[in-house]
C-alpha cells in the first residue's frame, strides 16, 4: 500500500505555511498554565486511561454526558479506532470524494475494500451514499468536507444514516469554524458518529488530542480498542483547558472567519473559481493557470499551500485562513504569479 502522505511541515523556519490548516494564532493560554501545573506534578505516573478530567468538561461544554466521549491521541486516532472497531478484513468501507485521504488508508490498513461516493459538483451528496447492504460496515464523511469546505446539512446527514446499515462517522475536524454541527443527532441515532479535533480551532495540532462523540453502548466497545494509555498527562492537561476555554475559542474563531471572507473575496477578484468555505481553508480553482504551477511558484516564494489532484475530479489549491499578513502575502504572491 501507499501510506497516507501529510502535507509538508518543513523543519526550517521562514515559509508561510498554509498547506495544513494550523490555527496561525497562539492557543489558549490556560493551556501553558495547565500544562505547567501538570509538569509540577510530575510525570512519573501513567495516565488516567480515559482521561476523565477532559471528558467531563468536554461534558459540560457540548451539553452531553462524560460517558458518551472517547478520547484520541488526535482526532487520526479516533478515526483509527473506530475503523479498527467495524472493519475487518474484505468488508466494506463508504468514503466521500474527494475528501480527506486518510480514510482509505485506515480501510487498507484493515484490509478492507473501499468504496469511493463522488459528490456532485455542487457539493452535495447523491443519495446513493446512503445506501447499502449488510457488507458496508462503515461510512466516513468529513463535514465541513475537505478540500471544499462546505457542510452537508444535518437534516440530510440523517436522512442519509437513517437509511444506513452501519455507522456513520461525521468527521467534524473544522466544525467550529461553521454554522451547524451534527453534535444533536448522536442522539437522535445511535448510527451517528461525531469526531472532533482540537488540532485546528483551538491551536493545538502539536499537542495531538481529540476526541468522539456517540451512544455510551458504543462508547464502551471501542474503548477495548483503544491503546490502553493512548493520550498523555501533558495532552490531557493542555486539552482540557483548552475546551474550558470557550472565551478564546469565540474570539479566534470570530477573527479567523473575518480573514477568511477577505480571502474568499480577494481570491475571486483574481479570477479564481471558489466555494464559500465553513472551515478555516478555502478550495481554489484558476480557469486559466495550472495549479501545480501556482503551488510552486508560491513555495519558491516561500509561501506553502496544499496542490491537491484529485484523478477524476481535478485539482486545485487548499489555502489555509492564516493571520492577514499571511493571506496577503499569498494573495500578493498569487497576483504577481498570475
Ligand atoms: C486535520 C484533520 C483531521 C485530523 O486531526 P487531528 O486531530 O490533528 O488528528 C481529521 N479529519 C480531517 C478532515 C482533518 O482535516
Amino acid at each position: 500500500m501507499a501510506g497516507y502522505e501529510p502535507g509538508e511541515q518543513p523543519q526550517q523556519d521562514g515559509f508561510i505555511k498554509l498547506n495544513t490548516n494550523e490555527n496561525p494564532y497562539r492557543c489558549s493560554p490556560a493551556v501553558g498554565q495547565a500544562v505547567e501545573e501538570a509538569l509540577r506534578s510530575g510525570l512519573q505516573k501513567y495516565p488516567d486511561p480515559v482521561a476523565q478530567a477532559f471528558r467531563a468538561k468536554a461534558a459540560e461544554v457540548l451539553g452531553v454526558d462524560p460517558d458518551w466521549i472517547l478520547c484520541g491521541n488526535g482526532s487520526d486516532d479516533i478515526l483509527t479506532i473506530v475503523t479498527r472497531a467495524f472493519v475487518g478484513a474484505g468488508q466494506l468501507v463508504r468514503l466521500p470524494y474527494p475528501s480527506y485521504v486518510l480514510y482509505k488508508t485506515l480501510a487498507q490498513i484493515q484490509g478492507a475494500r473501499s468504496e469511493e461516493v463522488g459528490f456532485e459538483r455542487d457539493w452535495t451528496l447523491p443519495d446513493r451514499f446512503g445506501q447499502g447492504d449488510g457488507d458496508l460496515r462503515l461510512v466516513f464523511l468529513a463535514n465541513p468536507n475537505s478540500p471544499s469546505g462546505t457542510v452537508i446539512p444535518p437534516e440530510r446527514v440523517l436522512e442519509l444514516a437513517e437509511r444506513l446499515p452501519c455507522p456513520l462517522l461525521v468527521d467534524e475536524a473544522y466544525a467550529d469554524f461553521a454554522e451547524t454541527d451534527c453534535l444533536g443527532l448522536v442522539a437522535q441515532n445511535e448510527k451517528i458518529l461525531v469526531s472532533r479535533s482540537l488540532s485546528k480551532s483551538y491551536a493545538l495540532a502539536g499537542v495531538r488530542f481529540g476526541f468522539l462523540v456517540a451512544q455510551p453502548q458504543l462508547i464502551r466497545h471501542l474503548l477495548k480498542v483503544k491503546d490502553s494509555y493512548n493520550c498523555d498527562t501533558l495532552a490531557i492537561a493542555a486539552a482540557t483547558a483548552a475546551i474550558g476555554d470557550q472565551e478564546w475559542l469565540a474570539a479566534t474563531r470570530a477573527r479567523i472567519l473575518a480573514t477568511r471572507r477577505r480571502l474568499t473575496e480577494r481570491i475571486g477578484e483574481l479570477g479564481f473559481h471558489t466555494v464559500e468555505s465553513q472551515a478555516n481553508f478555502t478550495w481554489n480553482v484558476h480557469p486559466e493557470r495550472p495549479a501545480r504551477q501556482l503551488y510552486e511558484g508560491l513555495k519558491r516564494k516561500r509561501i506553502l499551500v496544499r496542490y491537491m489532484d484529485y484523478p477524476g475530479w481535478g485539482d486545485g489549491l487548499r489555502i489555509t485562513v492564516g493571520s492577514d499578513d499571511q493571506v496577503d502575502a499569498c494573495l500578493e504572491g498569487l497576483e504577481e504569479l498570475i
